[in-house]
C-alpha cells in the first residue's frame, strides 16, 4: 500500500485494522472531525480524511489535556491525534467501516484549524442540498462522500485512459491554450493580447488543427487530456469549458481508429467500473442512415428495443398507392413523407390524460400530431381506428411487434421530422418507463455521416461535424455544386449526398465522442472548404498555417475526441456532467464559489486598449 505518512500522521484515517491493535501499535492521525459525541468524561470523535473514518476516544482520566482540547472541537475542525490503537470492546465494532474493529485512544490532540458550522452537513451525504449552495461551497461539497467518490472515479478513468494509450504507442503532448481560432461550430472565447494591441487569441474549441499538425510533424500517435472552450448558450448539460480525450493517429483508416478506441473503451470501462456489464462486444456499428431509420437518433440507446418501424407497407396497395382511408397517413405518403411507429410496452391502458400528455410531448418535439393505437386483448383502440378499420389497425400494431398491453405511437410527417420525433419519444419513454437497465453500458458506433448540412439561413453548406473530415473515396466525385460554382450552392447539390469518414461513439443514448479520418491533401481540403463557403482569402486567413503545412508532406491521419466529463458522468451513473466536475459553472456561466466572471479592474482593460461600451445596467 502507498505510504502516505507525513509529520502530521503515521496512517490515514482509513488504514488501521485489528491487527494494528494486536501488535500494540501507536498511531498518529490527521483529519476533519466528522462527528463528535460528548459523554462527559469520554469524548468520541470520528476523524475523517479522503481515505476513511477512524473513531478516536479521548478519556479525561487517561489524557486530561487531550480531553480539554477535544472539548473545544466542533465538527469540521482539523485536528491531529496521537494515541494507541486498541480493539473496540466486543459488540462495539462497526462492521460498516473498514476501521470498525479498532479505535485510537488519544494521548495528544492538537487543533490544526477551527471551522465554522458548515452550511450543510458533511456527515449526511444523502441530505438534499440546493445545487447553488453546493456550488458556492464546492470545497465542502467535495468533502461529502458521493462527490468525492465521483471525483475519484474520474481520476481512475483518466489514469486508465493514459495507461491504455501508452501501451499502444501514443505520446502525450500538450498544446497551447492561447491559439488561433479552431472552429468546431461554436463561438470562440477570445483573449486580447497586451503585447500586440488590437489583436486577440482564441481559446481552443478543440486542439483539432494542432493535433493534425502534430501528425505532419511525424509524432505518429498523439493524445492529450485536453481542456476545450466553447462560448455557447449553456442549454442543457453544457459547460463553457470541458475536458476531452483528444487523439490523432497517422497512417490509419477509419477501422484502425475505431478498433483502437473500442479496445481502449472496453479496457477502461472494465477497469473503472468492473461491476457494470457491457451490453455488446464488439460494439455494434450503424451507419447514420441505419441509426436514424431504426432508432431515430445518431446516438441510440441500445439498452432497450422499441425500434422505429416503417408502416407504409401496411398502408398501400400492391401498386404502392396509399389506401389506408386515414387521410393523414395517405396524404403524407403521397407527398413522399413517412409513417412510422413504435410500440411502447405497458401503456396500452393509458388514460386519456396520459395520451394527451404524450401528444403534447410529441408536439414539443416538433410533431404536428400523434396517432395512438392501444392494443388490448379485445382489440385495437384509438381515434384513427374508425378510418383505418380493425384489420388494418391490427396489421399496423403487428408490424410494430405490439402485443396486448402495448401502446403504438405513430407519426406521419417529412422523413427527418418522423425520425426526430419518434427518436426522442423512444429515448424519453425508455428512461421514464425504466426500460433501460441502469447498470448496463451500451456502447455503439455510428458512421457514414453526411459531409455537409444545408444551412438555410446562410443558404450554404457547412460541415456536419468537422471542417477537416475526409470524404469516402466512392463519394469524392460528389464534392461539387449543381451550378459547378462552389460560390453558388443549392440544396440539391451532389455535395449534400457525400458521406464523411466520420464516426461517433455513443453510450447509453449520449454522444460520447466523434472523430474522422481527415483530408490530408491540400487541394481536396481547399475544395471541401470552398463548398463550406470559404473563399481562397478566408481559407488563408483562417487555416493558412495548416494548408501550408500540408505542402510539406502530410501523412494520412485520423483521430477522435471523447468527452471525459460525459464519460465520467455515465460511468458514475449521473444525469449531469456537473456532478463529475470539481468546480463547474451554473447554466448562466457563473462560478458561484469564486464569483466569476467579474468586472475587471479598469487598469486591466485600459492596458489592453479596451473600453466596454453598451453594457446594459444591472438591476
Ligand atoms: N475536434 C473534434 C471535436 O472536438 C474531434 C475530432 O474530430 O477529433 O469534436
Amino acid at each position: 500500500m502507498t505510504n502516505l505518512a507525513t509529520p502530521y500522521r503515521t496512517h490515514t484515517c482509513g488504514a488501521l485494522r485489528g491487527s494494528d491493535a494486536d501488535a500494540g501499535a501507536d498511531a498518529r492521525l490527521a483529519g476533519w472531525v466528522h462527528r463528535r459525541r460528548d459523554h462527559g468524561q469520554m469524548i468520541f470523535l470520528d476523524l475523517r480524511d479522503r481515505h476513511g473514518i477512524t473513531q478516536v476516544v479521548i478519556d479525561a482520566t487517561e489524557s486530561p489535556e487531550a480531553h480539554a482540547a477535544a472539548t473545544r472541537c466542533r465538527i469540521e475542525f482539523v485536528v491531529t491525534v496521537t494515541g494507541s490503537v486498541a480493539r473496540r470492546l466486543p459488540g462495539m465494532e462497526n462492521g460498516k467501516l473498514p476501521t470498525g474493529a479498532i479505535e485510537l485512544r488519544a494521548r495528544e490532540l492538537t487543533v490544526l484549524s477551527e471551522a465554522k458550522t458548515p452550511p450543510f452537513y458533511i456527515n449526511e451525504p444523502d441530505a438534499p442540498v440546493d445545487e447553488a449552495v453546493r456550488l458556492q461551497y464546492r470545497y465542502l461539497d467535495i468533502r461529502r462522500e458521493p462527490m468525492l467518490r465521483r471525483l475519484l472515479l474520474r481520476s481512475r478513468l483518466v489514469e486508465e485512459i493514459r495507461l491504455s494509450h501508452h501501451a499502444n504507442g501514443f505520446v502525450e503532448i500538450e498544446t497551447p491554450i492561447l491559439i488561433k481560432s479552431t472552429p468546431e461550430g461554436a463561438r470562440d472565447f477570445i483573449v486580447p493580447s497586451r503585447l500586440q494591441p488590437g489583436t486577440v487569441y482564441a481559446l481552443p474549441q478543440s486542439p483539432q488543427q494542432l493535433k493534425q499538425l502534430l501528425m505532419v510533424a511525424g509524432t505518429d500517435r498523439y493524445f492529450q487530456i485536453a481542456r476545450c472552450f466553447r462560448d455557447e448558450d449553456l442549454r442543457g448539460d453544457r459547460q463553457p469549458e470541458f475536458t476531452q480525450l483528444d487523439l490523432e493517429m497517422s497512417f490509419v483508416t477509419e477501422e484502425t481508429v475505431m478498433d483502437f478506441v473500442e479496445a481502449m473503451a472496453i479496457d477502461v470501462s472494465r477497469a473503472v467500473t468492473p461491476e457494470r456489464p457491457l451490453l455488446q462486444v464488439p460494439f455494434p456499428r450503424f451507419t447514420y442512415a441505419e441509426a436514424l431509420e431504426r432508432f431515430g437518433s445518431d446516438k441510440p440507446d441500445l439498452r432497450f428495443g422499441m425500434e422505429l418501424v416503417d408502416l407504409a407497407p401496411a398502408l398501400v396497395d400492391a401498386a404502392g398507392t396509399p389506401v389506408s382511408g386515414f387521410r393523414v397517413f395517405d396524404e403524407t405518403l403521397a407527398k413522399g413523407g413517412r409513417v412510422k411507429g413504435i410500440s411502447v410496452p405497458g401503456l396500452g391502458d393509458a388514460s386519456r390524460a396520459r395520451i394527451d400528455e404524450l401528444t403534447e410531448t410529441a408536439k414539443r418535439f416538433g410533431a404536428r400530431g400523434l396517432v395512438t393505437l392501444a392494443v388490448t386483448a379485445e382489440g385495437i383502440h384509438g381515434p384513427s381506428v374508425k378510418f383505418l378499420g380493425d384489420e388494418r389497425a391490427s396489421a399496423l400494431a403487428l408490424r410494430c411487434g405490439a402485443v396486448a398491453g402495448d401502446l403504438v405511437l405513430v407519426v406521419a410527417d417529412r422523413p427527418p421530422a418522423v425520425a426526430d420525433v419518434l427518436g426522442r419519444l423512444r429515448a424519453e419513454l425508455g428512461t421514464k418507463l425504466g426500460l433501460a437497465d441502469p447498470a448496463v453500458l451500451a456502447y455503439c458506433w455510428v458512421n457514414r455521416f453526411p459531409m455537409y448540412e444545408w444551412d438555410a439561413e446562410r443558404s450554404g453548406w457547412h460541415a456536419t461535424h468537422n471542417p477537416f473530415s475526409g470524404v469516402l473515396a466512392e463519394d469524392e466525385a460528389l464534392l461539387v455544386t449543381a451550378s459547378g460554382d462552389p460560390e453558388r450552392p443549392s440544396q440539391d447539390d451532389p455535395a449534400g449526398r457525400a458521406r464523411a469518414m466520420q464516426y461517433d461513439l455513443a453510450l447509453n443514448g449520449w454522444e460520447l465522442g466523434g472523430g474522422s479520418v481527415r483530408i490530408h491533401q491540400r487541394a481536396l481540403l481547399e475544395r471541401s472548404f470552398a463548398l463550406q463557403g470559404h473563399t481562397l482569402a478566408s481559407m488563408r486567413e483562417k487555416f493558412g498555417g495548416m494548408l501550408e503545412a500540408f505542402e510539406y508532406g502530410a501523412p494520412p491521419h485520423g483521430g477522435i475526441a471523447i468527452g471525459i466529463d460525459r464519460w465520467a458522468a455515465l460511468l458514475a451513473d449521473q444525469a449531469t456532467i456537473r456532478e463529475v466536475m470539481a468546480f463547474p459553472k451554473t447554466s448562466s456561466g457563473t462560478d458561484l464559489m469564486l464569483d466569476a466572471p467579474s468586472v475587471p479592474d479598469p487598469g486591466q482593460y485600459a492596458e489592453l486598449g479596451l473600453r466596454f461600451v453598451g453594457i446594459p445596467e444591472k438591476g
